[in-house]
């Protein structure tokens, strides 16, 4: 059995050979493995923040996954990755102790801290890599004009859930700003980078320093605003900084996973202002475009795969595209194991990296399907089951439905009162306390549901 740290050192010792010094220092070397289990095949990662969260996730756990299977041949495909120390709004108290120690501080002392980053862009994320489609197109055009210089839509919001390309199209809006004119003022923060940047800043005394840094900016981009949720301080800081940039015309782009409305413990005039400009959904790519991006990231990574492999899984992967990307990953690593014994990736294969990242599709029970199987199970007519009849022969089934209808759905009472004939929801709930007392005591009742159970779980 491997150990965690011989695993880990010699998984970093890779990261070393492979990547820069700078990736090296900011995100690999202040990650840790927490934990793994080979034969589940999952290893959670503790990163210190949201940034290298998304460098693991975007990028380092894929290398992780191949480092792990080098040199240790173990295969750890589902990785978890967390974040340890939560960002807190510790400005208000560092203040005060800083207004305590500010006497003993040195002069020069404070000079040493300024943004650490340049700029935070990362050339990877370009609008030509985006593909368009029905559900982002108009973020697309959104951003694509704010990075050519319009101030029309000032500023722009990008909303959607995780992994729908928010943070890709922020950065495009970036790198393609500098592409149009180089000698802009582009700064990309994480709201939580924002955060810890002030606390830093006001911890050292440099707030001024910082603030010109951010408020002369010519395009902020300002990514996940969600977690500024119950910020206090760091609120007020950013609704300054907001202030001064649309006051000398610069421009800002925001991303959230929600509209600012629904962030909780949000400043009411940050959610005014946050929906001064235009506020844009990014919805989960509809099948055509994931196609589209799988056969994006093949030609990027110059790997050949079959068109049915590519729809079968831009079919079985229907979440968001990151989870696409996490298992075009995994199925180019094999392609490229297989291209050397002269194979292709099947289906079959596929099949295995899905079920081994635990996102195959699994098929949603549904109260016909219970009604059928329990039908069937009784010997008795569907329409019955769903029908009036007292006699004992169908009561008890009826009720056994209902009860599973309760237990394996996601179905409310009444619902499933409505498709039982339209019956009310305590005829329902009378049938799940009646056989959920049964089920104490009576084997037979015991067994049937059991059995039912398990046909119609499919196992
Ligand atoms: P979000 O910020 O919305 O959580 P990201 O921008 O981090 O999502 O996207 C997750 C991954 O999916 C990134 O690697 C990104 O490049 C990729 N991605 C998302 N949408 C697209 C798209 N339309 N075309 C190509 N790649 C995409
Ligand atoms: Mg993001």
């Amino acid at each position: 059995m491997v150990e965690r740290n011989t695993l880990w050192s010699d998984i970093t010792d890779r990261f070393r050979e492979e990547l820069g010094r700078p990736s090296y220092d900011n995100f690999i070397q202040p990650a840790r493995l927490a934990s793994f289990d080979a034969s589940q095949h999952n290893a959670v990662i503790e990163v210190p923040n949201e940034l290298s969260r998304e460098r693991w996730l975007n990028t380092y756990s894929s290398q992780f996954t191949t480092f792990a299977f080098e040199t240790n041949q173990m295969l750890l495909s589902n990785i978890d990755v967390r974040i340890v120390e939560p960002v807190v709004d510790l400005i208000e108290e560092i203040e005060k102790n800083n207004r305590l120690s500010s006497q003993q501080m040195r002069p020069g002392d404070s000079t040493k801290t300024t943004l650490k980053h340049g700029n935070n862009l990362d050339a990877k994320y370009i609008f030509d890599t985006f593909v368009v489609g029905a559900t982002n197109q108009l973020a697309y055009g959104a951003a694509l004009a704010v990075s050519e210089g319009s101030l029309e839509y000032n500023p722009l919001l990008l909303y959607g859930g995780v992994g729908l390309g928010k943070t890709h199209l922020m950065q495009a809006t970036g790198n393609n700003a500098l592409v149009n004119n180089p000698n802009q003022r582009v700064l990309y923060v994480t709201s939580e980078q924002f955060t810890n940047d002030f606390i830093s800043a006001v911890r050292n005394g440099t707030t001024e320093k910082l603030r010109e840094e951010y408020r002369n900016a010519d395009l902020l981009l300002v990514d996940d605003v969600q977690f500024l949720s119950g910020k206090e301080s760091t609120q007020e800081e950013f609704f300054h900084t907001f202030n001064d940039i649309l006051g000398h015309s610069g421009r800002i782009v925001m991303t959230s996973d929600r509209l600012p409305k629904d962030i909780p413990d949000l400043q009411d005039r940050l959610v005014s202002r946050f929906q001064w400009g235009l506020s844009v959904d990014i919805n989960k790519p509809d099948f055509e475009t994931r196609i589209a991006i799988l056969l994006e990231k093949a030609e990027k990574e110059n790997i050949s795969v079959d068109r049915n492999v590519i729809e079968f899984i831009a079919k079985q992967v229907d979440s968001n595209v990151r989870e696409l990307e996490g298992v075009f990953k995994r199925v180019a690593i094999m392609a490229k194991f297989n291209q050397s014994a002269g194979d292709t990736v099947s289906i079959d294969d596929a099949t295995k990296i899905l079920a081994e990242l635990d996102i195959a599709q699994k098929s949603e029970i549904t109260i016909s399907f219970i009604q059928e199987t329990v039908a069937k199970f009784f010997a008795i007519s569907i329409s019955d089951l769903k029908g009036k009849k007292r006699n004992k022969e169908i009561v008890m089934p009826r009720q056994i439905a209902m009860y599973l209808s309760r237990e394996l759905t996601d179905n409310s009472l009444p619902n499933i009162g409505r498709e039982f004939g339209g019956k009310d929801h305590t005829t329902v709930m009378h049938a799940t306390d009646k056989i959920s007392a049964a089920l104490e005591s009576n084997k037979l009742i015991q067994n049937q549901i059991t059995t039912l159970k398990k046909q119609i779980n499919g196992d």
